[in-house]
C-alpha cells in the first residue's frame, strides 16, 4: 500500500480534531473529533464513508486520545497509508514564517510562543508530543495560523505604543486564520485566472471567529486580528475593535476584574452580546427576518465594521482584483454578502442576486455581475492546506 495520505491533527485544550487526507486527490478517508479530554466523559467520534461512529474513552487526556486514534486507523487499514502528520499550531510568533518539520528546536520555538496563545499552544504541544510517542518514526510538521501574516510590513503590524513594548515583549499585531487565507486567496486567483504573484485580493473569513485580510501579490499585507483574535471584526462572541479604555471603564464603573472583562469581551460580546439572542449568525438572521429589530441591528453592525475594514484594505492595496467570502458565514449567508456588497458600492460592486442565493454548503463561484469588480465565494479547507504543506515538506 502506498503512503499517499497525511494525518492532520488540530489539538485544543479539551479536544482533538483529526482527518486523513490525500493531498493530491484531496480525498478524505476519515475525519473525527475526540472531545471532553481531561474529563471522565471523553469520547471519540469519527466518520468514514458518510457513516458516523462514537466510542467512549472513559477518563482520557490527549495521550489516550492519540492512542485510540492509532487503534482506529489500524482498524480502518489506514495506518500504512500515512506518510506524515501535520499539526495545526495557532501561534508561531515572529519565529515561524512558514510551515516546518518538527524538531526539538521547533518544539522549543512553539513553547516560547505559549504566552502569545496561552489557550492554544500548550494544547498543540500536548498533541504533538503524544503523536511523537504513538507514531514513532513518522515525520511531523507544524503549520502556523500566524505564519502567512509575517509578510505584513511594520506599518501594518505595529501598535502606536511605546516601542520598547514591542522590542522587549513582542507586543504587536500577528493576525490569525493565515492557513485559510493562503488557501482561499490562491484558489480564488486560480479560479479567476489571476496571476497570484501580481494580484490584489481581499478576503473575508467569516466564521464564529472572523477576520479579514489584504493579500497583495500572494502575501498578507494587513489583517484585522491583532496580538490576539479579539481585535478587528465583530464575531460570534468577541467584540472586535473597542476603545481600549473600555477596560478601565468597566473596572471603575462596574467593578469587573481584569479576568471578568476579558471574559465579557471574548465570550459574551459580539453577535451574542449585541443581539442578546445567540452567537450563531443563522439564528440572528432568522430573528431579523421575523422582524426582530435588534437582530437586524446586530447584522448591520457586523456588516458595517466589515465593510469599513475591507474599504480600508482596498485603499492600502490600491486596487481590488477580487473580494473573497469564506468561512461558515461567508460561504453560506447570502444575506451577509449582500449587505456587505451594498456598503461597498463606492467600488462599483454589483451583485448577481440569483447566483448569490445559490452559493452555500461548499459551492464556489462569482456572485457579481459581468463588468462589476469580482466578488467570489470560495469554501476554505485548512486541513487540505496542512496536508499539502506537510506532503511538500517530506517529499
Ligand atoms: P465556522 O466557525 O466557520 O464553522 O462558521 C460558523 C458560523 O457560520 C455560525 O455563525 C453559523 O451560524 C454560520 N452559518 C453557517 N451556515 C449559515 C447559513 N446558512 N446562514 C448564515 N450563517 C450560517
Amino acid at each position: 500500500m502506498s503512503k499517499d495520505s497525511i494525518l492532520v491533527i488540530n489539538c485544543g485544550s479539551s479536544s482533538l480534531k483529526f482527518s486523513v487526507i490525500n493531498p493530491k486527490t484531496e480525498e478524505e478517508s476519515i475525519n473525527g473529533l475526540a472531545e471532553r479530554l481531561g474529563s471522565s466523559e471523553a469520547s471519540i467520534t469519527w466518520k468514514v464513508n458518510g457513516e458516523k461512529n462514537t466510542q467512549q474513552l472513559g477518563q482520557a487526556a490527549h495521550d489516550a486520545a492519540i492512542e485510540a486514534l492509532v487503534g482506529l486507523l489500524r482498524d480502518q487499514n489506514l495506518m500504512d497509508r500515512i506518510e506524515a502528520i501535520g499539526h495545526r499550531v495557532v501561534h508561531g510568533g515572529e519565529k515561524f514564517t512558514a510551515s516546518t518539520l518538527i524538531t526539538d528546536e521547533v518544539l522549543k520555538g512553539i513553547e516560547d510562543c505559549c504566552h502569545l496563545a496561552p489557550l492554544h499552544n500548550p494544547a498543540h504541544l500536548k498533541g504533538i508530543r503524544a503523536a511523537m510517542k504513538f507514531f514513532p518514526g513518522l515525520p511531523q510538521s507544524a503549520v502556523f495560523d500566524t505564519a502567512f501574516h509575517q509578510t505584513m510590513p511594520a506599518e501594518s503590524y505595529l501598535y502606536a505604543v511605546p516601542h520598547s513594548l514591542y522590542r522587549e515583549h513582542g507586543l504587536r499585531r500577528y493576525g490569525m486564520h493565515g492557513t485559510s487565507y493562503r488557501f482561499v486567496s490562491k484558489a480564488a486567483a486560480d479560479m479567476l485566472g489571476l496571476d497570484y504573484e501580481n494580484s490584489a485580493i481581499l478576503v473575508a473569513h467569516l466564521g464564529n471567529g472572523a477576520s479579514a485580510c489584504a493579500v497583495k501579490n500572494g502575501k498578507s499585507v494587513d489583517t484585522t486580528m491583532g496580538l490576539t483574535p479579539l481585535e478587528g471584526l465583530v464575531m460570534g462572541t468577541r467584540s472586535g475593535d473597542i476603545d481600549p479604555n473600555v477596560f478601565s471603564f468597566l473596572n471603575k464603573q462596574c467593578g469587573y476584574s481584569l479576568d471578568e472583562i476579558t471574559e465579557i469581551l471574548n465570550k459574551k460580546s459580539g453577535m451574542l452580546g449585541l443581539s442578546e439572542l445567540d452567537n450563531d449568525c443563522r439564528a440572528i438572521e432568522e430573528a431579523a427576518a421575523k422582524g426582530n429589530e435588534r437582530a437586524q441591528l446586530t447584522l448591520d453592525v457586523f456588516c458595517n465594521v466589515l465593510a469599513k475594514k475591507l474599504a480600508g484594505f482596498a485603499a492600502e492595496m490600491g486596487r481590488i482584483d477580487a473580494l473573497v467570502f469564506t468561512g461558515g458565514i461567508g460561504e453560506n449567508s447570502s444575506t451577509i454578502r449582500k449587505n456587505v456588497l451594498n456598503r461597498l458600492s463606492i467600488f462599483g460592486f454589483e451583485m448577481d442576486e440569483a447566483v448569490n442565493q445559490e452559493m452555500f454548503r461548499g459551492k464556489n463561484g462569482v456572485i457579481t455581475k459581468e463588468g462589476s469588480p469580482v466578488a467570489i465565494v470560495v469554501a476554505t479547507n485548512e486541513e487540505l492546506m496542512i496536508a499539502r504543506d506537510t506532503h511538500g515538506l517530506v517529499s
